[in-house]
């Protein structure tokens, strides 16, 4: 049996994480669940897994948790706050750590489990966004696993020769006959869209993603394609990768994951319908395989694949994606703490859609050339930038 922590088990990477594991009962057992405050999907969740421990980062769900699992008799131990994250992230009897918080917030406990030596499934591209670098150094320094999680990446991965696999972030792309890695991405509701009218986009439009279910905030960075920048710069660090190394395609049928182009002319690629059950699965069992619940692919039904050029003006978040990940670590952070508090405001109705690249490149000209050196300058600089967004969005 495996341990395994879910780091945001209450979130779309987290549920689709326990229907991999409810398919392998024997294989798996769930060490800790965690949750920022969805007490309802967490008092199911552990009755169904009964983990050791629950963590919860709001202390009064953490207390209704606890009260609730204790009537039902389940001996799970509820633990509050977000020192508990890294706690169970870095638990000694963990062999494996989903890393599935949204956001900078997922950062603190993702490093927690890279610096224990875990097996990292990596899902919270954040964490690389914010502190590639440092991160990719501890992951060789601590003696981490790390897996991704994100579909383009683990496409990728799978794409790639074992030497690179088992060398992220100092591999030797080139090297290994690698020309390019050719990094596709659906272009979001909106590629054929009127640019002209994209400001009058709404929250609900944003977020009904035509082949993705995801959660909210990703939702609205691939409609925008920031997600596919924060990935450019993930894919930057994953797989020490110069930025003629990666090629951003768009791909609308979302059935090739990702591709990599070798120096030979070959391009290996790997394919599946759109469920993220599948590199879930990948990531869990790897090397070995396991089935995922996911549907086999039907080219039939499938019919075509199209491929486009992403347009500058309809997408300008990629354009400023690329330009801070060429920039360094304090801009990709300004980048992606702006892009943060943009996007919550774009749920709330308080910002327009367009508006979101606007504030994003005014706190990459702001912070881009903040010197950071360390996870805690980062962490500061992202409290900072997140500060002044919010100003910005009061005026
Ligand atoms: P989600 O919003 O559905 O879930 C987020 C999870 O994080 C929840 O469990 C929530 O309780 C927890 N959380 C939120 N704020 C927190 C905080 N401040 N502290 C601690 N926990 C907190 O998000 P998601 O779509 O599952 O995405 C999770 C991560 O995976 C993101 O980094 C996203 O970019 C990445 N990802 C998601 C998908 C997808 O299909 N959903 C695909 C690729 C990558
Ligand atoms: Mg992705």
């Amino acid at each position: 049996m495996e341990n395994l922590v879910i780091l945001g088990a209450s979130g779309s990477i987290g549920q689709s994480t326990l229907k991999v594991v409810r398919q392998h009962r024997a294989r798996w057992q769930i060490l800790a669940l965690t949750a920022a405050r969805s007490v309802d999907a967490m008092v199911r969740d552990c009755l169904e897994f009964t983990p050791r421990f629950a963590v919860m980062v709001d202390e009064l769900a953490a207390g209704e948790l606890a009260g609730r699992l204790r009537a039902h008799g389940c001996e799970t131990r509820v633990l509050a706050g977000e020192q508990a994250l890294c706690e169970v992230a870095a638990h000694p009897y963990a062999d494996s750590v989903m890393a599935a918080i949204v956001g900078a917030a997922g950062l603190p406990s993702t490093m927690a489990a890279v610096c224990a030596g875990k097996r990292v499934l990596l899902a919270n591209k954040e964490s690389l966004v914010m502190s590639g670098a440092l991160f990719m150094e501890a992951v060789h320094q601590h003696g981490a696993t790390l897996l991704p999680i994100d579909s383009e990446h683990n496409a990728i991965f799978q794409s790639l020769p074992l030497e690179v696999q088992q060398n992220l972030g100092f591999c030797d792309l080139a090297g290994a006959g690698v020309s390019k890695i050719l990094l596709t991405g659906s272009g979001g509701p909106f590629r054929y869209r009127e640019v002209d009218s994209l400001h009058g986009v709404t929250p609900e439009e944003a977020i009904a993603h035509p082949n993705w279910s995801m959660g909210p905030k990703i939702s609205v960075d691939s409609a925008t394609m920031m997600n596919k920048g924060l990935e450019y710069i993930e894919a930057r660090w994953l797989f020490n990768a110069a930025p003629e190394q990666i090629q951003v395609i768009i791909h609308p049928q979302s059935v090739i994951h990702s591709m990599v182009q070798y120096k030979d002319g070959s391009v290996l690629a790997q394919l599946g319908n759109p469920d993220m059950c599948t590199p879930i699965a990948h990531a869990l069992a790897y090397p070995a395989r396991v089935s995922s619940g996911v549907e086999p692919l039907d080219f039939f039904s499938v019919g075509e694949f199209s491929f486009l050029r992403p347009d500058a003006a309809r997408y300008p978040c990629l354009r400023l994606a690329i330009e801070a990940c060429a920039a360094g670590q304090a801009a990709t952070t300004a980048l992606n703490a702006a892009n943060e508090v943009a996007v919550e405001a774009f749920l709330q109705g308080r910002l327009g859609f367009m508006a979101i690249a606007g504030l994003a490149e005014r706190a990459c000209e702001r912070f881009g050339g903040a010197a950071v050196g360390s996870l805690d300058d980062l962490m500061a600089l992202d409290t900072q930038v997140r500060h002044q967004t919010r100003q910005w969005l009061e005026v």
